[in-house]
């Protein structure tokens, strides 16, 4: 790919969309832009990337400049199956999403982290440590920070730590880290992504390119992710909370990797056992980098978690509000409820995904569930996977909102309320942030 020579249509430009035509302006080349989303922001983008020499396309002319470019740059919103990919498709040309585009220029050693859960929260264990340990580095990708956006500041030197969803995985194809993580896999997107085998294979595909002098890190715990092994020729090392596995694990309270005790788990002060995993990925990777052990034991020390994850917000008449509004499939949803130590009261709904909510239900009457409010367009879908796991200790609410009053009444002293909804937040929000600063913003007028 040349970048001066070669003619892009870059579709979707929301935040990775923007970075990406700049990136390729900036380097010369030929530059349309398209998206069929109406709305002022995106106008308002699609000037300002004109101004700068980017080509405005419209909806009916679509069909027409697809023959004119080389490659598709697709926006990890827009799915694979969508007309214009289709088209592209058709046409022969080159369809590649804005991370791939970043790894094709990149010169860096690049940390890539995958997973259903813990991406965002590995990724800055990783990027704090990196810090403590004063490494330049930087922190992209799916986190909110497009990778061609950082290009510019990186050199071989720099690490690149980055976060990559399963959207994103969909339009990479030469993407290859220096170490590949993949913290877990379970249900998540099959609205998008059709079934779980697809969204598995997205997954395993970070592993694809990695050479054998590269590293992918995998959860030995978790059974798919311990399947990977066999789709890389990368040198595999794992991380595990139950046994002595060929990386990072725990053993008698100190995390280990390979034989050498890092720390003691005593130390630790981010809560909640799917945390000790991000942990431990972190750790391997670190030591992986060749860290020291008393530098990866002071970034954990001092690293206090991350908004909208498990995040305490107040106490109010005895009862402690959390924010897990990024906890958006069940399996979030359920490692948050390991991790409070009273009685909750759990806020679920939102936007459905095409998740069974089934077993979350029957997970409810197991654990220390007080009471389940259910709320927005997902509460009947969700009040009838109740019905089926026999689980009856709910109330129905229309909105966060309502939900989050209801949720007050409900709570006695000495328990917990939980906003950890299972589900995207697009019903009512434009997304998990918004959905937990209304939930901080309600529960900051309780007294
Ligand atoms: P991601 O970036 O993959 O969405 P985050 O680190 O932002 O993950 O965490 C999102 C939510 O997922 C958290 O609020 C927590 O409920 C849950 N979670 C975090 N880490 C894990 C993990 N390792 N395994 C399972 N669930 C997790």
């Amino acid at each position: 790919m040349y970048l001066a020579k070669d003619v892009f249509l870059v579709a979707g430009i929301s935040r990775s969309g923007i970075a990406a035509t700049e990136f390729l302006l900036s380097h010369g080349a030929k530059c349309y832009i398209f998206d069929e989303l109406v709305s002022e922001t995106v106008s308002a983008s699609m000037s300002a990337l004109a101004a700068k020499g980017a080509i405005e396309v419209k909806p009916e002319e679509i069909e027409n400049i697809i023959p004119l470019i080389d490659v598709l740059v697709l926006s990890p919103g827009i799915p694979i199956d969508n007309r214009v990919p289709i088209a592209a498709k058709k046409a022969g040309k080159r369809i590649i999403g804005e991370m791939e585009l970043a790894g094709l220029y990149s010169t860096c050693p690049i940390v890539a982290v995958t997973g259903t859960n813990g991406k965002t929260t590995t990724c800055s264990l990783i990027s704090d440590i990196l810090q403590t340990a004063g490494v330049k580095h930087i922190l992209a990708g799916n986190i909110g920070v497009p990778f061609t956006s950082k290009l510019s500041e990186t050199d071989e030197n720099t690490v690149a730590v980055t976060e990559v969803s399963s959207f994103q995985l969909e339009t990479m194809h030469s993407f290859s880290p220096h170490i590949a993580v993949v913290t877990n896999v379970s249900e998540d997107h099959l609205s998008r992504h059709y079934n779980m085998q697809n969204y598995v294979y997205l997954k395993s595909k970070l592993l694809f390119n990695l050479k054998e002098s590269e590293f992918a890190v995998l959860n030995y715990d978790d059974f798919i992710v311990r399947g990977f092994s066999e789709k890389t020729k990368g040198n595999v090392v794992y991380f595990s909370a139950k046994e002595k596995a060929d990386g990072a694990y725990l053993q008698d309270g100190v995390i280990y990797f390979r034989g050498e005790a890092v720390m003691e788990r005593s130390l630790i002060r981010l809560g909640g056992e799917h945390n000790l995993y991000n942990i431990l990925a972190a750790v391997a990777v670190c030591k992986l980098l060749k860290l020291e052990n008393n530098v990866i034991a002071e970034g954990i020390i001092g690293f206090k978690g991350i908004k909208h994850r498990i995040e305490y917000i107040k106490t109010a008449g005895g009862v402690d509000y959390y924010n897990d509004s990024k906890a958006t499939n069940v399996d979030s949803t359920l490692k948050a409820l390991e991790a409070m130590d009273k009685p909750a009261v759990l806020l679920l709904g939102g936007k459905d995904k095409g998740q069974d909510y089934d077993g979350l239900f029957r997970a409810c009457g197991e654990k220390n569930v007080a009471k389940v409010i259910l709320y927005g367009e997902t509460r009947y879908k969700m009040l009838k996977s109740a019905e089926r796991a026999g689980f009856e200790n709910f109330c129905v609410a229309t909105d966060l909102f309502a939900a989050t009053h209801l949720a007050r009444s409900e709570a006695k002293a000495g328990q917990c309320v939980l906003l950890s909804p299972a589900c995207a937040s697009f019903d009512e929000f434009t997304g998990y942030e918004q959905r937990g600063d209304k939930f901080a913003e309600i529960v900051g007028n309780f007294t």
